[in-house]
């Protein structure tokens, strides 16, 4: 046998392999139980679909696990998923950072104040709001898609204006949230 076809035989076995570690490595619970090991492994073996898909689920985890898996995922590997972090983190302040908007169709020009609603209680509902928010801010994660707006408490009374305003507001920063980077 000539070296070539031993080069060849080993170089299918190998293919072979590698397909089989990628198969392994894609099916689902691995992916969501354990991102950061396969998309290190993905960024070790240059399985870039993979650690695209990896790195979605890889970047809702704690960043203190990352280093420990740094020697594997190697500097390119890690940059990538500390771009995408950064991408998530900046856009979802920056959607949580707009006021409370109270009419989406007539806008809130210069002069023409906010006319969402009639009532005296669009004060409380930029209080109740501004405090939601920083409250989502203290606990958000990479991963978050902004459901936490949703849990809101609406004990004491609104008026049925504000709490259509205020649906509106929340479904705007879930939508913008969604338009988000989700991988590398
Ligand atoms: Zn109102």
């Amino acid at each position: 046998m000539t070296g070539r076809v031993i080069r060849a035989a080993l170089g299918y076995q190998s293919t072979k392999a590698l397909t089989m570690a990628r198969d392994h490595l894609s099916r689902n619970d691995w992916l969501i139980e354990k991102p950061l090991e396969v998309y290190s492994m993905a960024c070790f073996f240059k399985f870039s679909d993979l650690a695209k898909l990896a790195s979605g689920h890889a970047v809702k985890r704690p960043t203190e696990e990352w280093v420990l898996h740094r020697g594997v995922m190697g500097r390119t590997g890690m940059e990538k998923l500390e771009q995408l972090y950064r991408a998530r983190m900046e856009g979802l302040y920056d959607i949580l950072n707009h006021s409370l908007e109270f009419d989406f169709e007539a806008g809130t020009g210069e002069g023409e104040g906010r006319h969402g609603c009639e009532c005296g209680d669009m004060r409380r509902m930029e209080s109740m709001w501004d405090a939601k928010v920083d409250q989502v801010k203290s606990t958000l994660g990479a991963g978050s898609e902004l459901l936490e707006l949703l849990e809101v408490d609406l004990r004491g009374g609104w008026c049925e204006g504000c709490l259509v305003m205020l649906g509106r507001n929340i479904q705007k920063c879930i939508v913008e949230a969604r338009s988000l980077p989700t991988s590398i």
